[in-house]
């Protein structure tokens, strides 16, 4: 059966965060000295995760599965998690899309690791192209090594690789152009994103949020482009440079939610079930997993969960109430 929400949208696509822990220390999403761990009897294993991973696929049909984190490829044997999905099958004989977002710092020695083992696609975040920001934005002096693991995944055979690069005003919004040119001349899609209040220091202000008419009216003054029609649930839009030179994209969760297209739910790595990443609730699935629940019984809980889901976020609401749960421990 098709899991559909109470506004008529059905889930396709499952975020699956497979550690809350990270290499990298974004300032726009953790504190410098990290936070606290969650103790590693309380992260899934990869046979829970492939459990419910395998209700989602072949009970409801959900074609698309997300792996992210905190950093996903610090979870160790990640590529073995890979390929235990990549034998899942939808009811029609297919295998589901699966996907990896990664700050990209160690790509350069697992890309073909990754891919070898079923990886269908990568997102890099990449939010800087000048060294000393870089190591300002991420606290990490990596740039190096994720521009390596960008160039290794796209040799990998990853097509397009793409690249999230989040946007805040009076840090790095003059490096647009740079970003858009780095993605025309390398060949990766550069998708801009909004700044959302999922900070784990509660520092968000909204005019420190870029919006996507600001993005695209900069790009476009140097660089013509046309709008790709129709995004569908994806979350980002998407332009076409007019001189060919490939496609610029933009996730403007808040100044344009595309909530009534949301075709997602999250699981984070502590085995919660959420329906949008602002959600106050979450549904256990942990509990059931390791009390002696049926498969029936974690598709029901699914199910009721989704029944739950929200018309939209409420960002831009009086009654906004922010998840008191951080990106990275939710999964981004
Ligand atoms: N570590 C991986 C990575 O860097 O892509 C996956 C997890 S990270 C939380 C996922 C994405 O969320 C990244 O692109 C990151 O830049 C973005 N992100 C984190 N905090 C954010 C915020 N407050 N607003 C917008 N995007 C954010």
């Amino acid at each position: 059966m098709d899991l559909i929400d109470q506004h008529g949208r059905t889930v396709r696509d499952v975020r699956i965060s497979v550690t809350d822990r990270c290499n990298f220390r974004c300032t726009y999403c953790m504190p410098e000295e990290g936070l606290v761990w969650l103790d590693r009897s309380e992260v899934l294993t990869f046979e829970e995760i492939e459990r419910v991973a395998r209700i989602c696929v072949e009970r409801f049909n959900i074609d698309s599965l997300r792996l992210t984190g905190g950093e996903p490829t610090v979870r160790a044997h990640l590529p073995r998690l890979i390929q235990q999905l990549s034998g899942l099958r939808l009811s029609n004989g297919q295998k589901p899309d699966i996907a990896l977002t990664t700050n990209g710092a160690t790509l350069r020695n697992i890309a073909t690791e990754l891919r070898d083992a079923g990886l269908d696609r990568i997102n890099v975040s990449l939010d800087s192209l000048r060294q000393d920001r870089f190591l300002a934005m991420t606290r990490r002096d990596e740039l190096h090594n994720v521009l390596a693991g960008i160039a290794e995944a796209q040799s990998a055979g990853f097509a397009p690789v793409k690249v999230n690069a989040v946007i805040e005003r009076g840090v790095n919004d003059d490096e647009i152009l740079d970003l858009a040119k780095y993605g025309r001349d390398t060949g990766v899609e550069v998708r801009f994103i909004e700044f959302m209040p999922l900070d784990a220091t509660n520092e968000w202000q909204r005019k420190q949020v870029v919006t996507q008419e600001e993005i695209v009216g900069i790009i476009s003054a140097e660089f013509p482009l046309e709008q790709v029609p129709a995004r569908g649930a994806a979350p980002a839009d998407r332009w076409r440079y007019i001189d060919g030179k490939g496609t610029v994209g933009v996730i403007p969760s808040v100044s344009q939610p595309f909530c009534g297209d949301c075709d997602r739910v999250r699981l984070t790595s502590d085995g919660q079930f959420r329906t949008c990443l602002f959600a106050t609730d979450e549904f256990d699935v942990r509990a059931l997993l390791r009390n002696g629940g049926t498969d029936d019984d974690i598709a029901n809980l699914i199910i009721h969960a989704v029944g739950t889901k929200w018309a939209g976020h409420q960002i831009s609401q009086v009654n906004f109430i922010r998840p008191n749960r951080s990106m990275s421990q939710i999964g981004g």
